[in-house]
């Protein structure tokens, strides 16, 4: 069990120590990298070994639904990094937050959610929990009175994610949280944007921090896989029952991935984010950018609760371009070491049209009331060399 709260040296090291070693459960061969356990079952010295780990009176393994090794060295890693009790991780971030968000929940409940919110994230709180007779309302992240209003009616849940997809909001995680346990609503908050390198939601006050590790975890683009970090008694009690009986258990091969990127995370994430930092600050100088969006510069409008939460930018940035969708889709193809994808947190920079692609889903009034319009274009910062990407953005803005 990823278990934080005891005397563990593990517990003492700093976060770049438990990237590397937190974890790690060597076999008896002594192994220097941790071991891919590719195994969906395990067998038993007796009937009456087997009876007893089925029944939960003996320790060790059953089947790969449940608990994998490998999979085991990944959530304790996580849950060291974090500071959770406990981690789980499932086949995607959206195994994890859709089950995080669902296993608790049942007919009648009422579930908050912020407006801006990944496109998936907003279709389980806005379109599938309302099907299984949930309430759900969605508020602006950044309005406490408008959180405080939502607040009376007695809730189940609340989900966030700060900085948000894409345009970067910030929700005031340590004034939201308190406002939530005095309402008796456990805050969920999506923190793939900072990372946990950069923010950590439950020092914060969160309830649970969720994570698509498909992002900067991994890092290079490869596998995907989410967490979820928590009070273990919440989670074995909800979370739990849920995952083992639905499914969505990573493959032990993805978590070994995500494992041995995690090594590099925080290289990375700094790394990127200074790079980020520079572009942002490139960009919003050229004519043709109306606005630009980065969590680290002081035009940033929710700034101020940025900088009180957050290390640094991040590693995103978002930007508009003067002549709507036409020009920016311009400025996306003339992009060259830049390639143009939806997903982010990789090695390589990457850039996309939210409108068109990740928030395509979404009705016109609900862009509308993230902000959201044809003219942004998201710029995940990878790991080039920052004066390659700033001459590439450069190049492609004066092109149009
Ligand atoms: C990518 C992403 C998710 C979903 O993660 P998957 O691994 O793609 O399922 C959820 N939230 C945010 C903020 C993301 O960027």
């Amino acid at each position: 069990m990823a278990d934080s709260s005891g005397n563990d040296p593990e517990n003492a090291w700093k976060p770049a120590t438990k990237l590397v070693h937190g974890g790690v459960e060597r076999s008896q061969h002594g192994e220097t990298a941790e071991a891919m356990y590719l195994t969906s079952g395990y067998v038993y010295d007796s009937a009456e070994q087997a009876a007893a780990r089925m029944a939960g009176d003996a320790p060790g393994f059953v089947y790969s639904r449940y608990a994998n090794p490998t999979v085991r060295m990944l959530e304790e890693r996580l849950a060291l990094i974090e500071g959770a009790e406990t981690c789980r991780v499932a086949s995607s971030g959206m195994g994890a937050i859709s089950s995080a968000m669902i296993s608790p929940c049942q007919a009648g409940d009422r579930v908050i959610a912020a407006k801006a919110l990944f496109g998936s994230c907003r279709w389980i709180v806005g379109t599938l929990m309302p099907r299984y007779g949930i309430e759900t309302e969605f508020v602006d992240g950044a309005d406490l009175d408008a959180w405080a209003q939502a607040l009376q009616k007695p809730t189940k849940l609340v989900l966030i994610e700060s900085p948000s997809n894409p345009l970067l909001d910030a929700v005031d995680i340590a004034a939201l949280a308190e406002m939530c346990r005095a309402a008796g609503a456990k805050l969920v908050v999506d923190n793939v944007f900072a990372t946990p390198m950069l923010q950590r939601p439950l020092d914060l006050g969160a309830d649970m921090s969720v994570y698509s590790a498909t992002k900067h975890m991994d890092g290079q683009g490869r596998v995907l896989a989410g967490a979820i970090l928590g009070e273990s008694e919440w989670i074995e009690e909800h979370v739990d029952p849920y995952l083992r009986h639905t499914g969505p258990a990573p493959s032990p091969f993805n978590a070994w991935v995500v494992l041995k990127g995690l090594e590099t995370l925080d290289l990375r994430v700094r790394r990127a984010a200074d790079s980020a930092a520079r572009l942002a600050d490139a960009i919003a100088e050229h004519s043709n950018v109306t606005q630009i969006r980065y969590p680290g510069r002081e035009d940033h409008p929710h700034f101020d609760v940025h900088s009180k939460q957050m290390e640094g930018g991040g590693t995103l940035v978002a930007f508009s371009i003067k002549g709507g969708r036409a020009a920016a889709f311009s400025v996306l193809n003339a992009l060259s070491l830049i390639k143009i994808s939806n997903n982010l947190g990789d090695s390589k920079s990457l850039a996309c049209h939210p409108a068109s692609t990740t928030h395509r889903a979404l009705s016109d009034e609900e862009r509308a009331s993230m902000g959201l319009d044809d003219s942004w274009i998201r710029l995940s910062v990878g790991l080039e060399d920052a004066g390659d990407l700033e001459q590439d953005v450069l190049k492609a803005l004066s092109s149009i």
